[in-house]
């Protein structure tokens, strides 16, 4: 079993605010939250970096990210996604995550 915050998530092992669940993703809040919606959805495989996803793996993300949009009720308002990849990315979990950010007008900064 990989050492890892996310694996840990996924097999019940920390606590974290399920939004939604697929047999291949989870997503739940997250625990700092960079706007008044924050979701993190992440592949049950682990997987460390957007450079290391095989094929098909971003179609159940993508899935899972819509249905998110519904729940969290920001599919028509809109909603940012954001993959930070390595170092220069800003990625400091080394599991695949999709951040899902809305609730609020975003910022037009792309960093
Ligand atoms: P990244 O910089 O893309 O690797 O982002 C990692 C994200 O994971 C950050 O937004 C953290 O706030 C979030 N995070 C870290 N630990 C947890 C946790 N235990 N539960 C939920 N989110 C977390
Ligand atoms: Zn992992």
């Amino acid at each position: 079993m990989e050492n890892c915050i996310f694996c840990k998530i996924v097999q019940g092992e920390i606590p974290a605010n399920i939004v939604y669940e697929s047999e291949d993703v989870l997503a739940f809040d997250d625990i700092n939250p960079a706007a008044p919606v924050h979701v993190v959805a992440v592949p049950k495989t682990h997987v460390a970096t957007l450079m290391d996803v095989p094929e098909g793996m971003m179609d159940s993300l993508i899935a899972a990210v819509q249905e998110i949009a519904k729940i969290k009720g920001i599919d028509t308002k809109g909603f940012r996604t954001v993959v930070n990849c390595n170092e220069d990315g800003g990625q400091v979990i080394f599991h695949l995550h999709v951040h899902i950010l809305g609730g609020r007008k975003l910022s037009d900064d792309m960093g």
